[in-house]
């Protein structure tokens, strides 16, 4: 049998253990990377084929840590989201965009998108979270996009799509994200006050690859067409998705074809670059 001692030290071990796991939970390290700047916003460019220019940015958040290493955005959002710290972030992001854009030079009517997760939508500072960063970046006349999933949608239908009316009715637009890859009901493209639709780069990336695929991407655009969404392509990468989608009416691009995400200087430079 084990001795006392050896029994009393895996006790000890096993409570340090589970006071470790506790103590450096994501929730904690989040919030701590928030009170030191940890954070910061990277935008990608988005391109109209109507207007042949820039149309807007979208704005993905980055965590580097003191050591350089960065960690990867769908990694920390899920683990915010399963933690119940995403609303708190996602205020300190509409805070650190904010700073951002009052150094920004854009036309009137460009659009600043963010990701909005399915707690905030339901959150009672919702609405309010998003008019205060609206109004801090009044004077740029910008149009504040909201991008959504699909599963956001599902719960609590009838609130979430009375606070979508109400910041719409306030100049704000609402996209749906990475379409096609969540429950793919199509009950409440009508019942939701949409005005653009995203299809997931999976989609995008089978104009080159899998042709099966292609038929579903096609059908999708139609569908946008009749319902009269705009429809931006993901994750395009390549000439040829880019004039495969152009042709068949897709007015936004986003991807690596047009630009990548860049930090706040970096975007400023291309800003200007693109006003010349
Ligand atoms: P997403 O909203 O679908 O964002 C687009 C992702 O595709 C970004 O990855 C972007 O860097 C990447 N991307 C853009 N163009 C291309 C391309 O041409 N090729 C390829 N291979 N990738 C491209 P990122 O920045 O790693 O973000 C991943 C996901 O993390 C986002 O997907 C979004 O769901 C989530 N995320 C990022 N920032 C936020 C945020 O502030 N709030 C929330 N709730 N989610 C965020
Ligand atoms: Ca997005
Ligand atoms: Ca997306
Ligand atoms: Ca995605």
């Amino acid at each position: 049998f084990l001795p006392m001692a050896a029994i009393f030290s895996i006790l000890l071990m096993v409570l340090t253990a589970n006071w470790l796991r506790r103590r450096i939970s994501w929730a904690d390290e989040i919030r701590r990377a928030m009170r030191s700047r940890q954070f910061s916003v990277h935008y990608q460019p988005v391109y109209s084929t109507e207007i042949e220019r820039c149309k807007g940015a979208e704005a993905l958040l980055r965590w580097q840590l003191p050591n350089g290493e960065m960690i990867r955005p769908d990694i920390f959002i899920s683990h915010a989201e399963s933690e119940g710290i995403i609303v708190q972030l996602t205020q300190h992001l509409l805070d650190l965009m904010a700073e951002d854009i009052q150094g920004w030079e854009v036309e009137p009517g460009f659009h600043i998108g963010l990701n909005v997760a399915a707690e905030h939508l339901q959150h009672a500072d919702f609405v309010q979270d998003i008019q205060r960063f609206a109004r801090r970046i009044k004077d740029k006349q910008m149009v504040v996009t909201l991008e959504l999933t699909e599963r956001s949608l599902i719960d609590d239908g009838e609130l979430v799509a009375r606070k979508l009316r109400y910041l719409q009715s306030h100049g704000m637009k609402v996209a749906i994200d990475d379409f096609g890859t969540g429950h793919c009901s199509l009950s409440y493209l009508l019942t939701f006050p949409l005005d653009y639709l995203k299809i997931d780069r999976g989609f995008i990336n089978a104009i080159e690859g899998l042709e099966a695929e292609t038929p579903v991407l096609d059908a999708i655009i139609n569908l946008c067409h009749k319902l009269k969404l705009d429809v931006l392509g993901e994750g395009v990468e390549t000439s040829l998705q880019y004039e495969y989608l152009r042709q068949r009416g897709v007015v936004l691009i986003q991807g690596y074809y047009y630009a990548r995400p860049m930090d706040n200087d970096r975007l400023r430079a291309w800003l200007n670059e693109q006003g010349r």
